[in-house]
């Protein structure tokens, strides 16, 4: 039997509290009038930490079926680690984390040892990290089930992998690892995420730049 669709939405950096109530509102309302069902498969929609305790209070609201993701975690437990915010607080609001994106690693200095410390840490608080791979060789630490399959080159670039490379590393991925699900990302779309979902090894997409648009998200769920 096929796995559960998972379809992330990573916003980033970007939105406002009044921004997330749009998207939440234009989402919700595309989806009915397309009567997109999502019995088979799981939107999880990853917010800035300043949007998530909002967007899931309209997501109530609005009886969305979906879930939320944070898009980062301390690798501390709480106490005094200024700026931090740790997993008894993200379990508040979500019940994913993504870890490991290759904006963290570059932009920040995330190393797999701290990685290793933030996947710790999610697991502990009940959390289920969503760990971004860069290719088949880069590490996964203990406990990870889902694993998101993300070449840097074809981040925010509009030059996707191929779906087959992509199912390719999904397979050795999941023969190193015990893991459930493999997810691909980089410059998915509307029009190529069928190609991707269509790979018998590839169980979900991780979405970037075209999540930001609620109707080209919802576009990739009817697609995919
Ligand atoms: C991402 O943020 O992980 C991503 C895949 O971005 P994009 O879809 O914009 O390439």
């Amino acid at each position: 039997m096929r796995n559960l669709e998972l379809l992330v939405a990573n916003w980033k950096s970007n939105k406002t509290i009044d921004e997330t109530e749009t998207w939440l509102h234009d989402f919700s309302e595309g989806l009915n009038k397309a009567s997109i069902g999502l019995e088979d498969r799981r939107i999880i929609v990853a917010p800035p930490f300043t949007s998530l305790e909002h967007a899931r209070y309209c997501a109530g609201n609005l009886k969305l079926a979906i879930e939320f993701a944070a898009q980062d975690i301390s690798p501390f437990i709480e106490g005094a680690y200024t700026g931090a915010v740790n997993g008894k607080q993200i379990k508040e609001f979500a019940n994913y984390v993504i870890i490991g994106h290759s904006e963290r690693r570059r932009e920040f200095g995330e190393t797999d040892e701290m990685l290793e410390k933030k996947v710790a840490m999610a697991l502990h608080f009940g959390l289920t990290p969503i760990f971004c791979i860069q290719n088949e060789n880069t590490p996964v630490p203990q406990g990870i089930k889902i694993v998101a399959y993300e070449p840097p080159s074809a981040i925010g670039t509009g030059n996707p992998d191929t779906p087959e490379n992509a199912n390719n590393v999904a397979i050795k991925v999941k023969d190193r690892y015990d893991i459930t699900h493999v997810l691909y990302g980089g410059s998915v779309t509307g029009q190529n995420v069928a190609s991707f979902m269509q790979m018998p090894s590839i169980d979900g997409v991780l979405v970037g730049g075209a999540s930001l648009d609620p109707l080209k998200f919802l576009e990739i769920i009817k697609n995919a």
